[in-house]
């Protein structure tokens, strides 16, 4: 990998064809199943990647379930150009402080100096308020609630792939409504919609809360997130909601009338997940074996893998295998039969396997003689995971593969519910924070403290407040930091 600092290249002594074990190393691992399962490569400017077409299809299921849910939220997709004038960026004082270190600016165009230089957009807060100037004249043209499918850029030192690239694909949703309160609803109704995503779709449970001050996006009042756990029990900003308040309404002068002729500013939102999302997924289900991919987001759900010895036998197991392939597509499942010639049944094991497809059919000439088939989990290895003689009677064969889906899709859950639980330690005091949070885990404790206090932990620890989550637990608390009594808690840890 030329473009990426500080990788370790996987220890020589793993097989070839197979990744470097999870508990051996995270981040090779996690490089070794970006490129053998084949979802992305790099690209040759430092920080950039190619989707390959096997992780661009996990975006699309991505972007098919959350474009379904942004319109029965009243969304609609537009779209807006990808530069910006630099001076749109520059009036909105957090933002431009934000963001300045990140951008990427275009200074000339058709070979001559420009007159005014270009952003290629990081976000579009600055050039959607820019036009709702426009659009928004009195309160009957509120609220304007839209969403872009796109491309952003954000000039990262750090990069890797998917969680943190120089250039990444995402949504982002922009809302402007009459009041404070329709803005707040909002930003709230928008989180959820992700969490709902990231449990039901991804199997990833995430948490849901507020960010602290310090972790609030440039120009927001309030930042919603959703905060996931990965392998390696470091956390993951996996979406965000901002609540603008009306701090890009009063830059950029987005005003109406109200019912009683007077002008206000209105109020605003916005709401992303990108790309980094399907990095979330391999650091979540992912084990020594390679992928492990959620159904209910898998490009390939089941792949069918013919197997003959002899000659004679290979007519009758494709055919057989292609009229299950018939059976299981007539029920809208993601089916894939693999019949390549050049590789044996182990290697399409192995092969499949590691790209994480959840379920395996085998086919053979004793399968075909009896009218049965053999169907495999991939969370549960070996024979455990094996339903031996599943009848090919398509009622009972689509019954049996969708359950074992819904079966699938549940332990995924549960197991990295679990896996989180076991890993967020109770705090009380700093010292228990420190040695949580040296053990790699998350730590869970009241917080009243100051920013400053804020920033020495991060110093001392390596670990921010991830988020003040929205379910609280009940009764009085006292700050671990200060013994001021507070409010809430706060979750810390190490991030990405
Ligand atoms: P933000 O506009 O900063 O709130 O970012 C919105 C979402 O995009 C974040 O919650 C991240 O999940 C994701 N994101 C931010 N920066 C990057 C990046 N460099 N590469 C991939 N995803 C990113």
């Amino acid at each position: 990998p030329s473009s990426l600092r500080g990788v370790d290249r996987k220890p020589s002594s793993i097989p070839e064809g197979a990744v470097t074990p999870l508990s051996v190393d995270f981040n090779a691992w996690y490089l070794d199943v970006i490129a053998k399962a084949e979802l992305a490569d790099y690209g040759p400017v430092r920080g950039t990647m190619v989707i390959r077409p096997y992780g661009y299809a996990i975006w699309e299921a991505i972007q098919e379930y959350l474009n379904a849910k942004f319109k029965e939220t009243g969304h609609s997709n537009m779209y807006f150009p990808q530069f910006i004038p630099y001076s749109f960026i520059e009036k909105e004082a957090s933002h431009v402080e934000g963001f300045s270190p990140e951008l990427a600016v275009v200074t000339i165009g058709g070979g001559k100096e420009l007159e005014e230089k270009l952003v290629v957009r990081p976000t579009s807060e600055t050039i959607v308020n820019h036009m709702f100037t426009q659009w928004i004249q009195s309160y009957r043209d509120l609220p304007i609630m839209i969403n872009q499918w796109a491309n952003v850029t954000r000039w990262e030192m750090r990069t890797k792939p998917f969680i943190r690239t120089l250039e990444f694909l995402w949504q982002e949703g922009h809302t402007a409504h009459a009041t404070a309160e329709e803005a707040e609803k909002e930003a709230l109704q928008m989180i959820d919609v992700y969490k709902k995503f990231a449990y039901e779709q991804a199997a990833i449970p995430v948490i849901a809360g507020r960010k602290s001050k310090a972790e609030t996006f440039a120009g927001a009042s309030c930042t919603y997130t959703i905060e996931a756990m990965m392998g390696d029990r470091k956390a993951l900003q996996a979406g965000t909601s901002h609540n603008l308040g009306q701090n890009f309404s009063r830059a950029f002068e987005t005003q109406f009338t109200d019912e009683n002729g007077e002008r206000q500013h209105v109020w605003q939102t916005s709401w992303a997940i990108s790309t980094r999302f399907v990095g979330g997924i391999i650091m979540t289900h992912g084990d020594d074996t390679g992928l492990m991919l959620p159904p209910r987001l898998a490009p390939i759900q089941v792949v069918i893998v013919p197997i003959w010895k002899k000659g004679n036998e290979r007519i009758g197991v494709l055919s057989t295998a292609a009229s299950v392939e018939q059976i299981l597509k007539s029920a809208e499942i993601k089916v894939k039969i693999d019949n390549s010639e050049q590789r044996t049944p182990g290697w399409k094991f192995n092969f499949w396997e590691m790209k994480g497809v959840p379920v395996r059919i085998e086919i053979g000439p004793r399968d075909v003689a009896n009218g049965s088939v053999v169907v495999s989990r991939r969370d549960v290895p070996g024979k455990l995971g094996k339903d031996l003689g599943i009848s090919m009677e398509p009622s009972v064969l689509i019954a049996h593969v969708k359950s074992t889906l819904e079966d699938v899709q549940a332990s995924l859950l549960q197991r990295a519910t679990l896996f989180r639980d076991r890993n967020i330690v109770d705090v009380s005091s700093y010292e228990e924070l420190k040695e949580a949070i040296s053990e790699g885990k998350w730590a869970r404790g009241p917080w009243s403290a100051s920013d400053v206090e804020e920033q020495k932990v991060k110093e001392e620890t390596g670990a921010t407040i991830r988020c003040f989550p929205f379910d609280q637990p009940e009764g009085s608390k006292v700050c671990f930091m200060t013994g001021n009594p507070a409010e809430e808690v706060a979750i810390f840890a190490r991030s990405y």
